[in-house]
Formats: structure tokens, C-alpha cells, sequence
């Protein structure tokens, strides 16, 4: 073998040995440049995922709103309703109040949250437990397993669960007699289901007194009296269902010419965009609880029901 031919051998074997070594570090750095970029992908889709969700919840209760605000052709209906309120039943009419010293006795203060669960009703029951209240709730159907916890939560710390239809969706649920008992229906079976009771207190969504229902409304009390339902609204409005009101101007809402309410029955809301109702709260229950001979106490059977006039009548 001539010099030429052994160096051009060599040269060649250096080249394979160069050829294979590329070819395992190639094998070896790929697949971990590849799991990094990855990995840094799978970590920002799960940020990404979570704010949409986060987004999704918030749009949730803005829907829920909106479909009111659709059938009713204005934007929000449950504030509509609060214009017709008066007298046991205590009907109330529009935008009635009581005179001031019309009223001496025990004054009972009903704090009544409409539209959850919500991400807020944990909050909201961690600040009636530290006051020692208890509330109503007049809950929808949120069939996920995050919230049934909350069904079970209102009751387990002496709440009232009462129901405030399945889809709160307005023209399904009055769009005839059947859609309605059907939406009661699946609402009541899955709150049993949950908590093992049957709810038996009602609030009609944008009250009894809504314009939206092309069924007539007096029909659908009747429903619910012969299932031994009873219907509640509302003489007090905290006005949150009303755009976003301050935190602020919901207490002065809740607790303006309180005392001149035998019962009081305040409207407010649990839900996702309603963050400024739970940041009233505390001051809001201080500023009730320092009023003379004034307890806040839930709905109960005894309870005698606040019901709006009928809008036709
Ligand atoms: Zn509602």
C-alpha cells in the first residue's frame, strides 16, 4: 500500500468516525431541543387556557344577563322588575316605600342573592359565617362539578337554597306553560340530586312582575302553588344587576329607609361579574346590624312572601 492510499484511508475512516459521532449527538440533541420548545409551548397554552376560562366564566354571567336584556328589548331586566314593588302576601308596586315611622317592631332584614353559584359564593358564605348571618340563595343550574360543593355549602351552613329557574334563559323558560314547568322541573331534580332535598321557595327570573313572559305569568304562580312552591320578589333593590355599580352606592342602596320596613327583602346577585356586591357586603351587613331591634335572617316557610303587583294589573 502506498503512503498516498493509506493517508487517503485514513482520511476516510476520521470521516465515518466524524459521520457517526454527528449522526449520535444529532439522535441524542433533537429530541431534547424538540421536548424543550415543547414544554415552554404546553406551559403557555395552559396559561392561555386558564385565562380562558377565567374569561369564559365572566362571559357566562354576561350572557346570562344579556339573554334578559334581549327579551326584554332593555338591558336589564331584573332592575325592571324592582320598578313595580308594594303589600300578606305583601304586594308591592312601583317603586313603593314605606313612610318613615310607619313601622315599630322587630325589623326583619332578608339578604337574597340571585343568578349563582358563582366563582364568588365561597367568598360571599365566608363573609355571612364571619358576621353569623344567614342569607337565601336562589340558585340556576350550573350542572358542573365545581359548583355542586356550593349547593351543598349554602345548605350545610343554614342558608335557604331556593330556585331561580335551570337556564335563566328568558324566552325559553316563558315561552309556554310546558317550558316553564320543565325548566322548574329539571332544576328541582338536579338540586335534589346534589343535595338530597327538594327546594321549595322560588324567584321568578326578573321577577314576578317581568314583561318578558309571553305566557301569562298568573298561570305559571298557579304551577308552582299546586307543587307546593311558594314565590318570593323583592321590595329592596341593591340596583348590581344595573351595569357595575360602586361597592359603595350598593350599601347605600341596600340600607337607605331600612328602618322603615317591617320586612325587607334586599335583591342582589352571585355572580361573575358582579365583584363589587361582595365588596359591599361586609359594611353593608355592619351598617344593618347596628340598626335598632333589626335581625337579618333567612326565608323559611314562616317567612310571609314580598310579591310584586302584577304587571297588568
Ligand atoms: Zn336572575
Amino acid at each position: 500500500m502506498s503512503d498516498a492510499m493509506r493517508n487517503n484511508r485514513k482520511k476516510r475512516i476520521r470521516f465515518l468516525k466524524r459521520l457517526i459521532l454527528s449522526v449520535l449527538a444529532a439522535a441524542i440533541l433533537l429530541p431534547t431541543a424538540v421536548s424543550i420548545v415543547l414544554g415552554v409551548r404546553v406551559h403557555f397554552l395552559r396559561r392561555e387556557l386558564s385565562q380562558m376560562q377565567k374569561a369564559l366564566e365572566a362571559q357566562e354571567a354576561a350572557m346570562t344577563a344579556q339573554t334578559a336584556g334581549d327579551a326584554a328589548q332593555t338591558p336589564d331586566i331584573e332592575a325592571q322588575g324592582e320598578l313595580t314593588e308594594e303589600d300578606s302576601i305583601r304586594t308591592w308596586e312601583s317603586e313603593a316605600k314605606p313612610a318613615a315611622g310607619t313601622y315599630s317592631g322587630l325589623h326583619k332584614v332578608y339578604l337574597t342573592f340571585d343568578d349563582g353559584p358563582s366563582i364568588y359564593t365561597d367568598e360571599i358564605l365566608d363573609i355571612l359565617k364571619e358576621y353569623d348571618v344567614k342569607a337565601t340563595f336562589f340558585v340556576v343550574g350550573k350542572d358542573k362539578a365545581a359548583y355542586e360543593g356550593a349547593y351543598r355549602r349554602i345548605l350545610e351552613e343554614g342558608h335557604t337554597l331556593g330556585m331561580h329557574s335551570y337556564s335563566h334563559a328568558y324566552q325559553e323558560i316563558y315561552s309556554s306553560k310546558e317550558a316553564f314547568i320543565r325548566d322548574v322541573n329539571e332544576l328541582s331534580d338536579y338540586l335534589h340530586e346534589v343535595t338530597g332535598k327538594y327546594p321549595d321557595i322560588y324567584r321568578f327570573p326578573g321577577g314576578s312582575s317581568n314583561r318578558v313572559s309571553t305566557v301569562d305569568i298568573e298561570e305559571l304562580k298557579e304551577y308552582l302553588t299546586e307543587i307546593g312552591v311558594t314565590w318570593y320578589d323583592w321590595n329592596v333593590s341593591s340596583g348590581d344587576a344595573t351595569g357595575h355599580l360602586s361597592k359603595e352606592k350598593i350599601i347605600q342602596n341596600c340600607t337607605t329607609g331600612l328602618e322603615n320596613y317591617g320586612e325587607a327583602v334586599i335583591l342582589l346577585h352571585d355572580a361573575a361579574d358582579k365583584k363589587s356586591t361582595v365588596e359591599a357586603l361586609p359594611e353593608m351587613i355592619e351598617t344593618i346590624l347596628e340598626m335598632e331591634d333589626t335581625v337579618i335572617v333567612p326565608i323559611t316557610a314562616d317567612t310571609i312572601p314580598i310579591q310584586h303587583k302584577a304587571a297588568n294589573s
